[in-house]
């Protein structure tokens, strides 16, 4: 970026260069209508105009390095993976995650997580805590971007069955599974919501129950709200 003494008078006052811009989005604007009114025609076929992806009907494939939502990771009888070890929420830079240990069912092991909650309201998605777990617990390969319908903070509060549903998910329905789970919850959430004969919006406890994929704790129950709560000195 330049520095406001390296800049020239025409860029220092702001209106050419606002002109240029406009003259840009306006060339490919007309370029893109005139071809596409054009393919309909049955002209200029060997030319490409732009296209747009109409999301949710259409979605492109992700890549394979798509680091994505988070899921725990699950041993061979179901169980959660992580250790509590708290070294993922350690690392994370947005401090978002919670965790709660309690002693382990399992003999061989110490602890296990009580609670384990994503705040992904705040999460940036960088994959600190992905590179801090020392035992391949926590993982952002569900190739499903964040969801981002809610009603209020507690809809973005990915609490451990959520994370550990995505695992059960990704290895029952394979790598679409989990994107396809989420756009059928935005179908059912707009289903659920919008009550054409009321024109007006549902409450969050206004809906039906809570499918597989939308079980979260009540909001008294969720600890990751509370802890940045008392840090904010409540407000
Ligand atoms: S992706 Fe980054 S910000 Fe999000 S929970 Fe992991 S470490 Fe924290
Ligand atoms: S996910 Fe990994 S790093 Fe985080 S607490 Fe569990 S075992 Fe430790």
């Amino acid at each position: 970026m330049k520095r406001l003494e390296q800049m020239t008078l025409s860029e220092r006052l702001y209106l050419p260069e606002i002109l240029k811009g406009m003259l840009v989005t306006n060339y490919h604007f007309m370029r893109n209508l005139t071809l596409h009114v054009a393919h309909l025609m049955g002209f200029a076929k060997n030319r490409r105009a732009a296209t747009t992806v109409q999301y949710p009907e259409q979605r492109k494939n992700y890549s394979d390095g798509y680091r994505g939502s988070h899921r725990l990771t699950l041993k061979p009888d179901g169980s959660v993976r992580c250790t509590s070890c708290f070294l993922c929420a350690t690392a994370c830079p947005a401090q978002c995650i919670y965790i709660e240990a309690g002693e382990s069912p399992d003999p061989h092991v110490e602890k296990f997580p009580l609670r384990y909650e994503i705040d992904t309201l705040r999460c940036i998605y960088c994959g600190f805590c992905v590179e801090a777990c020392p035992c391949d617990a926590i993982r952002m390969d569900t190739y499903v971007h964040p969801r981002i319908w809610g009603f209020d903070r507690k809809d973005f509060i990915e609490p451990k069955e959520v994370l550990m549903h995505r695992s059960q998910v990704l290895e029952q329905n394979g790598r679409d599974g989990n994107m396809r789970e989420m756009q059928d919850w935005y179908a059912e959430q707009a289903r659920q919501v919008y009550n054409p004969l009321r024109a007006e919006l549902k409450t969050y406890s206004e809906r039906d129950e809570p499918q597989p994929w939308d079980k979260r704790p009540e909001p008294h129950a969720i600890a990751a709200i509370d802890r940045h709560h008392l840090r904010n000195g409540g407000k």
